[in-house]
């Protein structure tokens, strides 16, 4: 069994987003353009009280998965399906944008903190104008698995007989938040076909006698398995796995299509008032 190594670092850089949001940028940027099936991870957070948060107002998006995870704080939401809501600590977001979505997303403080990550997952051809779709899971709806010094919540995909709440055939991904004592361990078996990565975004870790700090993406070798170790003050990251697509990916902003020339017709659409093609309802816990 071949344990997976570092294959490239990616440093998150700073970005400003929406009307003004900095967000920590790993995937989606000059240096790590994307990482089949995934095509953009941000890490947005403030621990300022007295920061006003501008968030991203309405925009569309077409052609793949928006994936949210609130750590803290709160994201308040409105979508052209109809969906209204207010996303809590803890819980997650999974909105297929598909052929069309307009959307606003504001995320607030809860006692002066706000953090989060927005992952954005590639849809195949075959379902980039399908309809939409959405599921929202709050915290409780979440499951988690406990171990000595270690507990792992298991938002997309299977770990340890843990099913997760989102189920994506598509790309099967497996998105898992691990939090370690400090010197625990961490091992899983993990598809050799799947692209994975991991984002350490509390204390340290290291990963195949590698020094893994903080707000750095590692991008995964080849293998079967993952182990990884936490440095001295405990170690909280995501590692998240899909299986790649394989298809030309041509994007433009907010929307990610395969061709040239849709990206054309998504800005056309847009512009004609019909990038929304159709509301889907809410589903979810
Ligand atoms: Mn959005």
């Amino acid at each position: 069994m071949t344990l997976r190594t570092i294959r490239q670092r990616v440093p998150a850089l700073e970005v400003t987003e929406g009307a003004g949001v900095t967000v920590h940028r790993s995937i989606g940027t000059p240096v790590l353009k994307n990482l089949d099936p995934f095509l953009m991870l941000d890490h947005f957070g403030s621990d300022n009280p007295d920061e006003y948060i501008a968030g991203f107002p309405e925009h569309p998006h077409r052609g793949f998965i928006t994936f949210t995870y609130m750590l803290d704080g709160h994201m308040e939401h409105r979508d052209s399906m109809g969906n209204r809501g207010d996303l809590q600590a803890g819980g997650a977001q999974w909105m297929k944008a598909a052929s069309g979505v307009i959307h606003s997303e504001m995320p607030k403080q809860t006692a002066g903190l706000m953090r989060g990550f927005q992952l954005w997952i590639n849809l195949p051809a075959s379902q980039k104008m399908s309809d939409p779709a959405y599921q929202e899971f709050s915290a409780a709806a979440i499951p988690e698995t406990a171990g000595e010094g270690m507990r792992v919540r298991v938002l997309a995909g299977d770990f340890g007989g843990v099913r997760g709440v989102i189920d994506d055939p598509a790309t099967d991904v497996l998105y898992l938040d691990v939090a370690l004592e400090p010197g625990r361990g961490f091992e899983s078996p993990l598809a050799d076909d799947r692209n994975a990565f991991v984002y350490v975004f509390e204390g340290h870790a290291t990963l195949a006698g590698e020094a893994l700090p903080r707000h750095t993406l590692a991008v995964l070798g080849k293998g079967e398995n993952f182990a990884i170790e936490a440095g001295g003050e405990g170690a909280r990251f995501i590692l998240v796995a899909g299986r790649p697509l394989g298809e030309p990916v041509v994007q433009y902003g907010p929307f990610v299509m395969n061709r040239r020339e849709e990206i054309e017709q998504a800005f056309a659409d847009y512009r004609d008032g019909k990038l929304v093609r159709t509301r889907a309802a809410m589903t979810g816990h």
